[in-house]
């Protein structure tokens, strides 16, 4: 038996006015769990949005910083969570995954607030889990994503639009990753539809990506930036609902995971789904796909995400570090042909003279 579940979703500045009729159903005692900014940033609305009603918040907690095993514990342990029907995430990835975790694994019902737009936490069922240190330690898989993702839009154009600006380029990964991962493959419904859904993955974030950016750094809703936080946190949930990770993953996040050895990386701050754009460039070329690279790059240019390696404080003397790295984890585990290593620095060496040429075309 199979048996897929999808979260429905609310978007608008009200979008919280919707909380009480959608969550009634499931009990009367809420916690919440959130980062301290997304907590700080949401705690008035959702207050306001259940005044009145049955709905109870028995207690905000600090979700601890990161998503570990030890700070699920932690707060499972807490006596109003253990008596909450309902747990509400509110934050960023790691917040909402802690939220989430915890209630698959306690059977709550369990909501999602995202507060920023930078991955799609908020939609999938999968939780990603790291040590306390932050290293990586495990996908926690589950078919059970958040019952309903509330999305206000007003405080994600609030915050900081520079999760926007990386979330953007790792959506966009989704589309050409699924495409070039199941090339080939014979798929059955669900995996099928999911990689249909990538296409949303693309032309909506060239078409609106740059005002919605642009919207975000002046603190304003407006339908651009909507379309794009749907983009980040529903159109990439649904494609990882349905796919598995062989197809969802490919060469753009094997070249994200490569740089995570570069200690300049770390050191300047560099986003997820900054280096990630980068790692769709390198895809492309690897790909053979002219056209759809000639306008990534345009795209990436025009939005200030990296296409070359001084972008990422690093020199083709790392790229063979990277490289060996890159090709250790699952990324390209599953493709339609073996990626070597010699193709990948073939596309970085191609990379770094396309842009010297590009300088030179525009001067
Ligand atoms: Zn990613």
């Amino acid at each position: 038996m199979k048996t897929q579940l999808f979260p429905g979703y609310s978007i608008g500045p009200d979008a919280y006015k919707e909380v009480v009729k959608v969550c009634i159903p499931y009990g009367t005692k809420v916690v919440v769990i959130g980062g301290e900014k997304a907590i700080t940033a949401a705690k008035t609305k959702i207050q306001d949005a259940i005044e009145g009603s049955q709905l109870e918040i028995t207690g905000f907690f600090l979700f601890g910083g990161e998503a570990s095993l030890e700070n699920i514990e932690r707060l499972k342990a807490i006596p109003e969570v253990q008596e909450a029907h309902m747990i509400f995430a509110v934050g960023g990835g790691k917040a909402i995954d802690t939220g989430k975790v915890l209630a698959q694994r306690t059977e709550r019902a369990f909501f999602s607030f995202p507060t920023i737009a930078s991955t799609c936490a908020a939609c999938t069922s999968l939780g990603i889990l790291y040590n306390p240190d932050g290293s990586l330690r495990e996908y926690s898989f589950s078919n059970v994503p958040a019952i309903h993702i509330f999305i206000d839009s007003e405080i994600i154009a609030k915050a900081p639009d520079k999760y926007l600006w990386a979330g953007i380029g790792d959506s966009m990964a989704k589309y050409f990753e699924s495409s070039v991962s199941s090339r080939g493959d014979e798929l059955n419904h669900s995996p099928a539809m999911g990689v249909l859904i990538g296409n949303m993955c693309n032309e909506p974030f060239i078409k609106y990506g740059m005002k919605a950016l642009e919207d975000c750094k002046n603190n304003i809703v407006s339908e651009e930036l909507e379309e794009i936080i749907l983009g980040v946190v529903i159109s990439t949930g649904f494609v990882s609902n349905l796919v598995s990770i062989d197809i969802t993953t490919g060469l753009a996040h094997a070249i994200y995971n490569g740089f995570t050895v570069i200690p300049h990386i770390e050191k300047h701050h560099h986003l997820h789904g900054e280096i990630v754009s980068f790692g769709i460039l390198i895809l492309l070329i690897v790909d053979r796909q002219k056209e759809q690279f000639e306008k990534i790059f345009k795209f990436n240019k025009s939005l200030r995400l990296p296409t070359m390696l001084s972008d990422l404080h690093c020199t083709m003397d790392d790229v063979d570090q990277v490289i060996e790295k890159a090709l250790k984890g699952i990324d390209v585990r599953h493709y339609p042909y073996e990626v070597t290593p010699d193709m990948i620095k073939y596309a970085f060496s191609f990379l770094e003279s396309y842009n010297k040429n590009n300088i030179k075309q525009v001067c």
